[in-house]
């Protein structure tokens, strides 16, 4: 299945959550979820939604997380594949996985606005990891990873901006500096230092079935 292509904003209303999908405006006053509080999925027929089933449910915490992270269904699958054959709790490991993509990280540091936007800054080659460029926004980070700017785009206006800001929101497993534009995976994360809404347990009854 594509990507979605759509407006995002719809996404959040469909969710009846905020997913954070659009950088800066989704903190500004102009996100349309704050003027409409109310979680109607779009389209005629949202308003007379009929009580959710318990697939439904799961079905829904399993769209909504895949939209948070920009994720594809196959990608998605195989994180709850890999995380199903690890030790410990399948639907934190699963998250763990996820939280380790490159594309997050780039987002959580700080480096962009928005997953989606991290992953185009990765595919067009202005991230590297360990001093080498890396171009693959799903590549998994390792503790004691080092993720910079590449010294060669460090020039070019949208990171200037950068080294201006003050570091702010940094989740506890991550460290990262606006001056050199570089960032550490101090340890990689637990289920803690995730601070998205998500009910893994429903998905992985979902895809246990
Ligand atoms: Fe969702 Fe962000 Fe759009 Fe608000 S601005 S509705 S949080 S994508």
């Amino acid at each position: 299945m594509a990507r979605y292509t759509g407006p995002v904003c719809k996404l959040c209303r469909r969710e009846g959550s905020k997913l954070f999908l659009k950088g800066d405006r989704c903190m500004s006053e102009g996100c349309p979820f704050n003027k409409n509080v109310t979680p109607i999925a779009p389209g005629q027929h949202g308003a007379s939604r009929k009580k959710r089933t318990e697939y439904g449910i799961q079905l829904r915490e399993k769209q909504k997380t895949k939209r948070i992270y920009g994720l594809l269904e196959s990608q998605f699958r195989s994180y709850y594949d890999k995380a199903s054959n690890m030790r410990g709790v399948t639907g934190e490991n699963m998250l763990i996985l996820i939280e380790r993509r490159l594309d997050n990280v780039v987002y959580r540091m700080g480096i962009a606005t928005s997953r989606a936007q991290a992953r185009q800054l990765i595919a067009h080659g202005h991230i590297c990891v360990n001093g080498k460029k890396v171009d693959v926004p799903s590549f998994l980070v390792k503790e004691n990873d080092i993720v910079s700017v590449r010294t060669s785009k460090q020039e070019k206006s949208f990171f200037k901006d950068l080294k201006t800001m003050k570091a702010s929101n940094l989740p506890k497993w991550l460290t990262f500096d606006p001056v050199t534009l570089t960032g550490k995976v101090e340890k990689l994360p637990v289920r803690e230092d995730i601070d998205v809404e998500i009910s893994e347990h429903l998905i992985v009854e979902l895809y246990s079935k």
